[in-house]
């Protein structure tokens, strides 16, 4: 008895062998005295009297009564050790066989032990086995309300099987005893077929019986009631208006730990953005427990995850699983709840022992269940949530990052997004602009999206001035777009806006150069072209003196000057015709006009080169905007072009035709010739001044119709004729509209 309680106490509660040398030599001295106690040195008689029984001791009574002593003291600093150091529900075991001990032993250790070694004999011995009594009556309550030692599922279930078996039982008595009571006369033959009846009758019977009857033995067992409609009330609506995945499952792990009250709630989750791995969430402790923290992470190809795959019910450390004991126990875990979204695992909720020691009843996982169903709604909200605002924060960055302005308004007219180049270009402060009416934007910003709300329809690029911070100018190119819904919906309109500053200094630039090179080619044109004459002049004024008598020299020379003076004049004056008069208000001129008014001019040129002349007037109004001299400067200068370039017996060709395939409608002027075409050489520098192939040419021509046609908002160019001998000058005029046209070129 001393060896068996020693070992109790070395082993409770871990189970584990001891390994203390103290605890060997105890138990070898025990066996030795086992074997003495078949020798008279313990005990040499014994006589029953009417005081009691009295017994003569042997020699080694005091060993004995030493070692059972020491042994005790022994087993209580062991016991009283452990239980300073246990933790939870281990401790609260430790105490109670401590003090389930202690009153017992204490009895025992009087009636049996004390007494006879004092008095020499067993007077109350046969009282000592009843102090065992208290000991069996604590360790029945410690077994059911704190787990002393884990049979209480083995006490539940067969106190429900023993009820079911009375049942069962009963049943069949009672059906027997019915039928002999019926039919006394016939109970021999009737006893078959009621015991058919019974066992039918049981077996339908059992499966809910058994079920209800193990319900009721539970709670009778083990019941703390807890309010399980106030709990979910109260979770249903605050989890409603939680948005956060952190305070939601601090949250749920706080109504778990009030209710259920586990040593420990952890919270594990695959993220939606993350790897299938469960990653640790949340992670409560209620009291301090030796057990060590839950892992971070459990793998997706974990057993725990894997088995949450097929099932989808709470599992429990008293599952038949026995397989995934030891994962449940490397969590620390006694019961594990999966949280599923639309049948797929997305988390366990863990929890550890009850702090009561009380298992998971029924009642609780229903209630876990409900907690953690609609816990999973709202975990799912919060991951949608965090899901939008994700996306914001990236198309946030996006817009800020943007180079071009964004501004969008909604349906009703109010701003509802404007970035930072938005800001730049607007001037407008963006924390002022959020619900502000679009008419506080720009007012050409404004009505363009306006047109855009009220006309439904995207507005093409346009060319704005904004004003932005520090009053600075923005050439800005805008256009819009309307902003649709789901289901076609119009949601309100963008504009974006592209900062033209660096575009238009690059084309100033450019122009600029253009210019400069322009001058620079004009220039040392003009030189060469006056320096001709000019060495004639000098020439003969150097020969003058020497040659003065000579009077065939004199008239040459008169004739020489004044024609080379001439030349420098037509120079001047067609260089004068090139720098158009570009201020004249335009008015609108038949194209036809200036066309047969030129060719009249022409004619007896025509007639000498005999050169037939076809006009071709598609356009029935050839309309357009414009100076009538310059119109007729332009056609000479093509005319006589064309002229020139042929032969007799060539073809002029003038035809006039509306030209509809562009954006804007045009008219288009073709004269087209039989000549030699354009030299290859001269081709890309055609319309550039003094650039001519003539021997007595200016090249001056066709660059005057340049500046001609640019002052009419035309286009022109020159090609050889395709498949035929050759060449013809288009110009392309934008068509007059009835309106003032502004001048486009100023
Ligand atoms: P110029 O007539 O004084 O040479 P232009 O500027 O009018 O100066 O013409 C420049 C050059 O373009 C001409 O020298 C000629 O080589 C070429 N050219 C112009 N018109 C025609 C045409 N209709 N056919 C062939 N070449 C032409």
């Amino acid at each position: 008895m001393v060896l068996a309680l020693l070992t109790l106490l070395y082993i409770f509660p871990s189970g584990s062998f001891p390994r203390s040398r103290l605890y060997y030599s105890y138990a070898a001295a025990a066996l030795a005295f086992v074997l003495l106690s078949y020798t008279s040195m313990l005990v040499q008689g014994a006589v029953a009297t009417p005081m009691g029984l009295v017994v003569s001791y042997g020699p080694m009574y005091r060993v004995f009564g030493l070692f059972a002593v020491s042994s005790l003291v022994l087993g209580a600093t062991v016991v009283l050790r452990k239980a300073k150091e246990a933790r939870g529900r281990a401790r609260a075991q430790l105490w109670y066989l401590i003090i389930g001990l202690l009153i017992p032993a204490l009895g025992i250790g009087t009636t049996n032990l004390l007494v006879p070694l004092l008095s020499n004999a067993s007077w109350y011995g046969q009282y000592g086995p009843a102090f065992t009594l208290i000991f069996l009556g604590l360790t029945a309550h410690a077994i059911i309300r704190h787990r002393l030692m884990n049979i209480r599922l083995v006490i539940s279930r067969t106190v429900a099987y023993f009820l079911i078996l009375i049942f069962s039982g009963g049943a069949l008595v009672l059906v027997t005893e019915l039928a002999s009571l019926l039919f006394p006369d016939r109970t021999r033959n009737l006893e078959r077929w009621s015991v058919i009846v019974s066992i039918v009758l049981i077996a339908v019977l059992f499966q809910p019986i058994s079920h209800f009857i193990r319900r009721a033995v539970d709670r009778y067992l083990y019941r703390r009631p807890y309010d399980y409609e106030r709990t979910i009330r109260d979770m249903v609506h605050r989890i409603n208006t939680m948005l956060e995945l952190g305070p939601l499952l601090d949250y749920l792990s706080d109504v778990v730990g009030r209710t259920v009250q586990p040593e420990r709630v952890s919270i594990y989750l695959t993220l939606p953005e993350g790897s299938e791995d469960y990653q640790l969430q949340a992670h409560r402790v209620f009291v301090d427990t030796p057990a060590s923290a839950p892992p971070e992470l459990l793998p997706a190809s974990s057993e725990v995850a894997q088995y949450f795959k097929t099932h989808s019910a709470s599992l429990l450390i008293d599952s038949p699983e026995f397989l995934l004991k030891a994962p449940l126990n490397e969590l620390a875990a006694e019961c594990i709840h999966p949280i599923f979204d639309n049948d797929r695992p997305i988390g366990f909720l863990v929890l550890g022992p009850k702090l009561s020691g009380d298992p998971y009843f029924a009642e609780d996982l229903g209630l876990i269940t409900i907690l953690v169903t609609q816990a999973a709604i709202a975990i799912k909200n919060a991951y949608l949530h965090r899901h939008v605002v994700l996306v914001n924060e990236y198309i946030e960055n996006i817009l800020a990052a943007m180079d071009s302005g964004v501004v969008s308004v909604a349906g009703d007219g109010t701003v509802t997004l404007f970035n930072t180049a938005a800001e730049r270009l607007t001037g407008l402060q963006r924390e002022r602009t959020k619900t502000m009416p679009v008419t506080n934007l720009p007012e050409a910003l404004a009505q363009m999206l306006q047109i855009t709300l009220v006309s439904r329809r995207p507005q093409p690029q346009r060319e704005l001035l904004l004003t932005g911070m520090n009053r600075k100018s923005f050439p800005v190119v805008c256009s819009t777009s309307i902003l649709t819904g789901r289901a076609g919906v119009a949601l309100g309109a963008v504009a974006v806006l592209n900062d033209l500053s660096r575009v238009k200094e690059l084309e100033s630039e450019k122009l600029r150069a253009e210019r400069l090179a322009s001058i620079g080619a004009l220039a040392s044109g003009i030189a060469h072209e006056i320096k001709n004459p000019l060495v004639a002049i000098r020439t003969f004024a150097e020969l003058l003196p020497e040659r003065f008598v000579d009077e065939d020299f004199r008239n040459d020379f008169a004739k020489v000057v004044v024609q080379e003076i001439d030349r420098i004049d037509g120079l001047v004056s067609r260089l004068r015709g090139m720098a158009a008069p570009r201020s004249q208000a335009h008015r609108s001129i038949d194209l036809r006009g200036p066309i047969s008014d030129t060719l009249a001019l022409l004619r007896g040129r025509l007639e000498q080169a005999a050169i037939a002349v076809r006009t071709d007037f598609e356009a029935e109004r050839p309309m357009v905007a414009g100076d009538l001299d310059q119109l007729k400067q332009l056609f000479l200068n093509l005319f006589v072009n064309a002229l020139e370039a042929m032969g007799p017996g060539g073809q002029l060709a003038i035809r006039v035709a509306h030209r509809n395939s562009a954006e804007v409608p045009r008219l288009v002027v073709e004269v087209s010739d039989t000549g030699a075409g354009i030299p290859e050489a001269v081709a890309n520098r055609l319309f550039d001044p003094f650039v001519t192939t003539k021997e007595r040419g200016s090249g001056l021509g066709l660059s005057i119709c340049r500046g001609i046609v640019d002052a009419h908002g035309a286009a022109i160019r020159a090609y050889n004729n395709p498949g035929r001998c050759g060449a013809t000058v288009a110009v392309e005029f934008p068509v007059w509209r009835g309106v003032d046209i502004p001048t486009l070129s100023s």
